[in-house]
């Protein structure tokens, strides 16, 4: 249930809305609009009276929200949600589309992941991502550096200003990454694991959440309702293919569509990984282009100093003089796209 106030209705009426609910052993979350603000409630609404509620003064309208989600639905949140970075960098709505870029996993060699960050910073990009706990489908591959890995993007970082995205996989290690990354990212496998996306709710760092490969768009959204629902309104959203019947040509079947429903049905940032999305590095590119046409609000994708011996997903990596090619092309388009944007907001 959402609770929209009237677009004159004052503080206290608003207080007076939420002392309702709350006294009524329900919890709320509000938010404040540039021309309404909306009232969501959560929890167990089968002992609250509607009509009372409506008859409250500044309360316009009392709405029951026909999606399972409800905190990432547009109705309850009708504009965008941009998540600010403490260096300016912005992402959602109509801010320019940003590139995660950097290898599938943080490997031994520094020098190489220092390779890759300093072309992406030349490139303009502005986050740099790597695995250090890397999911890994047999228990026999590469797993990660852990810790090291985290210093090395935290290095890496600091010698280029480019904002870190990282993968989390345990609760455990939930303090520790957020000492050295900007983004944690729940990777696919994660998507459904119940207890990281309650204990991501907990803290204030963004959150990226990728779609899982058999998960529906409604499980997706419903996975970051969880962290929302638990107090971190910072999540970004990540399409990266889902497991289809045809994987000689393409390893996974990128869901474009999914890209303009998500930004129809919810106000989170939603960003397309065409790396994971084909497993094709030469996909990349095409696949790139069409998720920005769609509307994606970013990009991540795969380079690795040297491809051929990369520890993880080689083939989905571009190397440097492959990625400066592409990445001049992706900023072409996100240049018209940005300017576009620009008088949009105008
Ligand atoms: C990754 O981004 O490194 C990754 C493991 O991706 P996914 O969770 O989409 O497989
Ligand atoms: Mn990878």
């Amino acid at each position: 249930m959402i609770i929209v106030m009237e677009h004159d209705a004052t503080e206290e009426q608003l207080d007076r809305v939420v002392k309702y609910i709350e006294t009524r052993g329900l919890k709320t979350q509000v938010n404040h609009g540039t021309q309404l603000n909306v009232v969501a409630v959560i929890g167990d609404k089968s002992g609250l009276n509607t009509e009372n509620i409506s008859a409250l003064d500044g309360v316009r309208e009392v709405k029951k929200i026909q999606e399972a989600y409800k905190l990432v639905s547009r109705e309850t949140h009708p504009e965008d949600t941009v998540i600010t970075f403490p260096n300016g960098v912005k992402i959602g709505g109509l801010e320019r589309p940003v590139l995660m870029v950097g290898p599938c996993s943080v490997e031994k060699d520094y020098e190489g992941l220092l390779k890759v960050a300093k072309a992406a910073k030349e490139m303009g990009c502005q986050f740099l991502r790597g695995g250090a706990f890397k999911p890994r489908t047999s228990p026999y591959d590469f797993q990660g550096l852990e810790e090291k890995g985290l210093q090395y993007l935290a290095k890496a970082s600091k010698q280029t200003g480019l904002l870190v995205v990282t993968e989390v996989m345990d609760t455990m290690d939930i303090s520790l990454l957020c000492q050295y990354a900007d983004v944690l990212q729940v990777g696919a496998r994660n998507m459904q694991n119940f207890k990281l996306l309650k204990a991501l709710g907990r803290i204030k760092k963004p959150v990226m959440i990728k779609r899982g490969p058999a998960a529906t768009i409604k499980e997706l959204l419903l996975a970051a309702e969880y962290v929302l629902a638990n107090g971190n309104p910072n999540v970004i959203l990540c399409e990266r293919g889902i497991r289809g019947f045809d994987s000689q040509y393409s390893r996974n079947v990128l869901d474009i569509a999914a890209v303009p429903i998500i930004r129809k049905y919810s106000h989170l940032p939603i960003i397309v990984d065409p790396s994971h999305g084909t497993g094709k590095r030469y996909l990349i590119e095409p696949m790139g282009k069409a998720a920005l046409v769609a509307g994606a609000h970013g990009l991540m994708y795969e380079v690795h100093h040297d491809p051929d011996n990369a520890m993880c997903d080689g083939a989905q990596s571009l190397n440097l003089e492959q990625f400066k090619e592409v990445t001049k092309s992706l900023n072409k388009l996100i240049g018209r796209i940005d300017y576009d944007n620009k008088m949009a907001k105008v």
